[in-house]
């Protein structure tokens, strides 16, 4: 496994691996890794010929100074669990080798409104910072495909959006939730809960379950509904952002009535100072 550091040198080896008519994998991430991370990561060492797998925490995405700061950074570890998932390539730049001119005038890329809603509305800025360094890695690494977790499940969206509309030739695979064996969805934050928080954030999912099962049943007043999960949450000692029943394909609010399948619910929760995100699929 090789690690890069360079913007040219990222060029140069997949330049060649072009050249060969061999394919390109890519999985960005922001290190810390887990089992969801690797999941990714697994994918693509089964479906493409060179693996590229970014480490880079982004300054752009964090509206926050204190959590970019407590953002954990363990490369040792990553490096080594992405040599054993047989990575080819890791690409860990500093900051002045994806933001030269400073990260504060850059050129972005930002899908409106998608952008603005849910997590972008809880987090002004975040999506911007996402897309734009997601359009530069894709810029760097050229790769063919490149892999999503739906964890991040408007991120995702965002993604293939942005992907569309600016004709990049890569191609989107999204990659199921990894969860914990008690159902908390993985997540570089989950370290950050207590022990007694960490007993009671699988509650999150549960009440995505539940809520699923009232649609499956027929049921289709998504607001009242919604209203009732977040209520489950509060009194289980969260403080809840939104639990929302969307459209999985644009996120945009259902009809009532409308096909389950075509559904997604997505909530955002803070256990004391952490900020939980989950979904799933109805
Ligand atoms: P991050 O390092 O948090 O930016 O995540 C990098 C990639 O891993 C993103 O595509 C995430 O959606 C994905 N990811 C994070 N957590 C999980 C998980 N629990 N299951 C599947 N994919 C995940």
């Amino acid at each position: 496994m090789q690690v890069i550091e360079t913007i040219a040198d990222l060029r140069k080896a997949s330049g060649s691996c072009h050249k060969q008519g061999r394919s390109i994998g890519f999985v960005p991430t922001m290190g810390n890794l887990h089992a969801g991370h690797l999941s990714l990561v697994k994918q693509a060492v089964e479906t493409c010929d060179l693996v590229v797998v970014s480490i880079f925490v982004n300054p752009l995405q964090f509206d926050q100074t204190s959590d970019l700061d407590a953002y954990p950074r363990t490369l040792e570890q990553d490096l080594a669990k992405l040599e054993l998932a047989q990575a080819d390539l890791v690409f860990v730049p500093c900051e002045t080798e994806l933001y030269p001119h400073g990260r504060d005038s850059i050129t972005r890329v930002e899908v409106p409104g998608l952008s603005e809603i849910l997590e972008g509305a809880s987090r002004p800025g975040h999506f911007a910072g996402v897309t734009t360094v997601v359009a530069k890695l894709f810029q760097c690494v050229q790769a063919d495909r490149a892999f999503f977790g739906e964890k991040d499940f408007q991120q995702l969206m965002l993604v293939r959006r942005m992907v569309d509309d600016l004709n990049m030739p890569v191609e989107i695979i999204a990659m199921p939730t990894t969860r914990e064996d008690d159902g908390l969805a993985m997540s570089s934050r989950n370290r950050r809960l207590s022990l007694e928080q960490r007993r009671s954030a699988p509650i999150l999912y549960q009440v995505l379950q539940e809520l699923r099962q009232q649609l499956r049943e027929g049921q289709s007043d998504y607001l009242n509904l919604a209203q009732q999960a977040e209520n489950k949450l509060e009194k289980q000692g969260f403080n809840p952002d939104y639990v929302t029943v969307r459209y999985a394909i644009d996120l945009s609010v259902p009809e009532a009535g409308a096909d389950i399948n075509e559904l997604v619910i997505l909530a955002a929760a803070r256990l004391g100072e952490t900020r939980l995100i989950d979904n799933i699929r109805v």
